[in-house]
């Protein structure tokens, strides 16, 4: 890694809601998956009212399993539509494949790369292109110079708003969901210097482990966070055991401000 450019470039990521980053933090919020319009709506009302200053909730998901609930893809984004008419929230979605990029920038006010697509160097070049920011989650099987190299891929297009999100790594450890990597939090900032978000949802799998893991990842200082949430987890289309309850979730911001 001779050449890379995001190095010591000092970037402020400005959202219309008034929020900068690394001057605030992200509290990055909402349902695994969009799943109607009253959920998301119910959810970003709550979110917001606690602090949070961006919903998130994917219309496009890249499940494991072809037979799993995928998303609702297009009606998904017109949900989103009405409810930032109505709550006026930033929202971040994941962006999957370039042929729907134009559908997710009218709605995303930050673009989502998921891990699984970290690699995908096409995708990258294409976000490069935007000038909306990216969130760009690491890889699950990623180095931190893979994830460095990926991140590179969309700065050398001209966008370097771009938000790091640690989420786990696949190791030996299989009693959570992935092996949550806080050390990533002060290499990234010394490396590049981007800001970097934790996701200790995806991170762990466990909703018990998001409150601590939020709390650590501060400390590590991580920029923001970003949680999953759902008004019932137990009947979530997607990744129930690791979303919290709106009590659970207040619970975890209250804490994060002391
Ligand atoms: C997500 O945040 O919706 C997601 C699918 O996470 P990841 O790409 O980290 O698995
Ligand atoms: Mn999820």
């Amino acid at each position: 890694m001779s050449k890379i450019i995001l190095k010591n470039m000092d970037i402020t990521i400005n959202l219309n809601n008034g929020t900068t980053i690394p001057n605030d933090k992200l509290i990055i919020a909402g349902p695994c998956a969009v799943e109607s319009y009253e959920q998301l709506l119910m959810i970003a009302k709550f979110i917001k009212s606690k602090g949070a200053n961006v919903l998130r909730g994917g219309a496009y998901k890249p499940r494991t399993s072809p037979y799993s609930f995928q998303g609702m893809r297009e009606e998904g984004l017109k949900i989103f539509k009405s409810v930032k008419k109505e709550v006026d929230i930033p929202i971040v979605t994941e962006l999957m494949d370039a042929r729907d990029i134009d559908k997710i920038y009218e709605v995303a006010d930050i673009i989502q790369i998921g891990s699984r697509n970290m690699h995908n160097f096409s995708l990258l070049t294409e976000v490069g292109k935007q000038d909306k920011p990216i969130l760009l989650k690491r890889g699950m099987s990623a180095t931190i110079k893979e994830w460095i190299n990926a991140a590179e891929y969309i700065a050398v297009g001209g966008n370097t708003n771009i938000i790091m999100c640690e989420r786990g790594i696949r190791t030996y450890n299989d009693y959570t969901r992935n092996t949550l990597d806080l050390a990533a939090v002060p290499i990234i900032k010394n490396e590049i210097g981007l800001p970097v978000i934790v996701d200790p949802s995806h991170g762990t799998g466990i909703k018990e482990l998001v409150k601590p893991m939020s709390l650590a990842s501060f400390a590590a200082g991580a920029d923001g966070i970003m949680i999953e949430v759902h008004p019932e987890p137990e009947k979530a289309l997607s990744d129930g055991p690791q979303s919290l309850t709106f009590n659970e979730f207040e619970d975890v911001v209250e804490s994060l401000k002391k």
